[in-house]
């Protein structure tokens, strides 16, 4: 099982306590980006495009504290930029386990095992390492060699120190699902505690447009993927949220249960568009017009989008919404092999396509340059 029985408990009282109030939108995920600056430069990454001014800025733990106490979303993702360069992120975690949220603190790694002394271990905190896949396939796509053997250092550190430990892992088009199912072997042998996995959105700031996966490709892709799958796999996400991303369920975007809060403050309407800012998380709620996101909308921005800040909360409503829902979850963490001889045969023909469309090229700097570089602007 990819999550603790605790953490299920306690988003399942959760979202049965909104039920019983009956509010309609409530948040699960808080994602809160306390910087933009980055270590990186991904070629895939929509947020690091920003001006110098920007990449300078961070929210202070207060800011931090107080969104969160606005939000009362039971799990806060730490995403950004790269958490791990705030000068205040031991501050910042601190403050989040005394009030016990589920704390994902989203991070390269790079900088992983040198500030791990900042933490303590604790049920409440998560070290959410951003893995692409095997060596090759991350080096080349966080644009640095020497990446992916940084961050298994860093995994390493965090899980020797007895910290909670998972990965996320977000595939483009040209993505090899044999090399994928690898490494997912690799990750579990290593020891993570789950895996992550999401398609990834085709930001309009990203460098490099022509690697976003559509709807058809990505249901074709996460077929070929997770059918036939190993009994040792875990995954740390919502059973239902991987069979939307195989094609076999439909879900209707969820844009507000994942709220995103940064230094422009509560972002319009979701973690992926930036529609306009509101001051206050009542504010987003009441303002944003969000009859016009998701795919059904017809917006042309959200046509493509399957990604898990919009649906995986859809997913979760489903599952701890009704007993058919909760039912279906259970059958699929249990039973869930998901044997698919058509998908065996559509992993070796994808594989030939990852080859064709996605030379390995781009690699910029090393990953000793990167890991000393505390900021880029
Ligand atoms: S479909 Fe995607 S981009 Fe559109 S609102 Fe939902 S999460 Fe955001």
């Amino acid at each position: 099982m990819g999550v603790p029985i605790s953490q299920m408990w306690t988003t399942a009282t959760y979202v049965l306590n909104q039920k019983i109030k009956g509010r309609k939108q409530y948040p699960l995920v808080l994602m809160l980006e306390p910087l933009f600056r980055c270590n990186l430069a991904c070629a895939g990454c929509g947020k690091i495009q920003y001006p110098a001014h920007v990449l300078k800025s961070q929210l202070t733990p207060e800011e931090c504290f107080r969104a969160v106490d606005e939000c009362g979303a039971p799990t806060v993702s730490i995403p950004g930029g790269e958490p791990l360069l705030h000068p205040q992120i031991g501050e910042i975690v601190e403050g989040l386990v005394a009030r016990r949220k589920y704390i994902y603190l989203c991070t390269n790694a790079l900088l992983l095992k040198e500030k791990i002394h900042l933490f303590k271990p604790s049920k409440y905190l998560t070290f959410s390492v951003h893995m692409d896949g095997q060596r090759e396939h991350h080096d080349f796509s966080v644009c640095l060699e020497g990446g992916y053997d940084k961050a298994i250092d860093g995994i390493k550190a965090a899980l020797d120190g007895g910290f909670r430990v998972t990965t996320n892992t977000t595939l483009f088009d040209g993505a090899d699902p044999k090399s994928v199912r690898a490494f997912f072997d690799e990750m579990m042998e290593l020891g993570v505690e789950g895996m992550m996995l999401s398609p990834g959105y085709s930001y309009d700031k990203a460098p490099d447009q022509q690697r976003f996966l559509g709807r058809a490709r990505t249901r074709r892709l996460f077929r070929a993927m997770l059918s036939n799958r190993s009994k040792k796999w875990r995954f740390n996400q919502s059973a239902l949220f991987l069979e939307f991303l195989m094609g076999k369920r439909e879900y209707a975007c969820t844009p507000w249960g994942m709220p995103t809060y940064n230094v422009f403050g509560w972002q319009k309407p979701c973690y992926l568009l930036q529609d306009g800012y509101a001051d206050s998380f009542a504010e987003l709620l009441e303002t944003t017009a969000w009859e016009n996101y998701g795919t059904e909308s017809g917006n042309p921005k959200c046509a493509n989008c399957m990604v898990h800040s919009g649906y995986e909360a859809s997913a979760v409503n489903d599952l701890f919404g009704s007993v058919g829902g909760m039912w279906q979850e259970v059958k699929a963490r249990m039973f869930g092999g998901y044997e698919d001889a058509s998908a065996l045969r559509l992993l070796d023909e994808a594989a030939q396509t990852a080859h064709a469309v996605n030379p390995l090229v781009q690699i910029e700097a090393s990953a000793g340059e990167r890991a000393g570089e505390e900021t880029r602007v």
